[in-house]
C-alpha cells in the first residue's frame, strides 16, 4: 500500500497549494466560524490500510453526510417499505429546494435532499424509542467510537435560522407524509446535521458500505449486501446536490457530502476516503475536497468505472 501512500501525499501537497475560491457556509451561522485553511484527508482499505495527512484528525460538522447514516439505520429497521415515502431519483434542483414537493404531492425526490432526510428523521422519531440516544448509539456502535457527539452550538445555531427546513417539514406535513410534529422532527434533523467527527472517524465508519453491509473486520451486518448496493447508487446518483453527474464524472466514486466542507467517498469492496476542506463551490461542494479525490482517482486508477 505503498502506492497509495505516495500517491496522497502527493497529490495533498498539490491540492493544498491551489488557489482555493471558495465560501464558507455561512447560512449556518456557527459554520462560518471555521478555519478555512482547514484540509484533512483519510482513507480506510478493507484490507487494513489505514492513512491521514494535514487535519484528518481535527474534528468537524458532517452535517449531510449523516443523511447517509440516518438512511442506513431506517432502512436496517423497516426495509423496503420506506421507499413508500420518498423516491430515489436524482432531484436537478438545489438540497433544500421547495418546487418539486408540491407537484409531488409531499413524497421527496431522494433521501438525500432535505426533504427526504426530514422524512427519513420522521421515520426514524416513529420507530425509534429515545431517536436522538438511539441513533447516537447506532453511529457509535458502528465506529466503535463512543466519544462521537452532536454538537449543541452547531445544532442550536442552524436550529435558529432554519426557516427554509421549518417551510420544507410544514410542506410535507401538509401532504400527510410527516406523522410526528414538525418542531419535533426537525429538532432531530438538526440533531442529526450537527454530529462532529474528523477524517479518520468517517472514513473508519463509512467501510461497512465498501464491505457489503458487515462491519469492518467482517462481523456484524449493518444492512444486507443488497441494501448496501442500493445505498451506493443513491450515493453515486444524488450525493452531491446538483453536482452529483459532475462528481461520477470527475471522481466516479459513490458518495456524500455536507455543507461542513466533508466528503466520504465509497470504492465498494476496496477503500473509503475521506475529505475535508470548509470552502464550497457554488453547488455546496467542498472545492479541495473534490479536487483531491479528482486527482485521487486518476492518478491511482482506482474508481468503479
Ligand atoms: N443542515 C444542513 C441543512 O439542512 C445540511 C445541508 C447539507 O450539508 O447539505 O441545510
Amino acid at each position: 500500500m505503498v502506492e497509495l501512500k505516495t500517491v496522497i501525499e502527493e497529490t495533498y501537497l498539490k491540492v493544498k497549494n491551489i488557489d482555493d475560491k471558495g465560501e464558507l457556509a455561512s447560512y449556518i451561522p456557527e459554520l462560518s466560524n471555521v478555519d478555512f485553511n482547514k484540509f484533512g484527508v483519510h482513507i480506510s482499505t478493507i484490507d487494513n490500510f489505514n492513512f491521514g495527512i494535514g487535519d484528518c484528525y481535527d474534528k468537524f460538522s458532517i452535517q449531510s453526510i449523516a443523511k447517509v447514516l440516518s438512511l442506513t439505520l431506517a432502512y436496517s429497521l423497516l426495509g423496503e417499505q420506506i421507499w413508500e415515502r420518498l423516491g430515489i431519483e436524482p432531484s436537478g434542483t438545489s438540497f433544500n429546494s421547495l418546487v418539486q414537493l408540491e407537484s409531488d404531492k409531499g413524497i421527496p425526490r431522494n433521501p438525500f435532499v432535505n426533504s427526504g432526510a426530514i422524512v427519513i428523521s420522521d421515520i426514524l422519531l416513529s420507530n425509534l424509542e429515545n431517536p436522538k440516544e438511539d441513533f447516537l448509539s447506532f453511529v457509535r456502535g458502528i465506529s466503535g467510537n463512543s466519544g462521537l457527539k452532536y454538537s449543541s452550538k452547531i445544532s442550536s445555531s442552524e436550529k435558529a435560522v432554519g426557516y427554509r427546513n421549518t417551510a420544507l417539514c410544514n410542506l410535507i406535513k401538509s401532504f400527510g407524509n410527516i406523522e410526528n410534529e414538525p418542531s419535533d422532527v426537525l429538532d432531530f434533523y438538526f440533531d442529526l446535521c450537527s454530529l462532529e467527527m474528523n477524517c479518520k472517524d468517517l472514513s473508519e465508519l463509512f467501510l461497512f458500505l465498501a464491505n457489503n453491509g458487515y462491519k469492518s473486520g467482517g462481523n456484524g451486518s449493518i444492512l444486507t449486501k443488497s441494501q448496501s448496493k442500493r445505498i451506493n447508487a443513491l450515493m453515486q446518483t444524488c450525493g452531491f446536490y446538483d453536482e452529483s453527474g459532475e462528481f461520477a464524472f470527475k471522481v466516479g466514486l459513490p458518495g456524500k457530502s455536507g455543507v461542513g466542507g466533508g466528503i466520504i467517498a465509497i470504492h465498494p469492496n476496496k477503500y473509503t476516503i475521506a475529505v475535508w476542506s470548509p470552502k464550497l463551490n457554488e453547488k455546496g461542494n467542498s472545492c479541495k475536497g473534490m479536487r483531491f479525490l479528482e486527482e485521487f482517482t486518476t492518478k491511482t486508477e482506482l474508481s468503479i468505472f
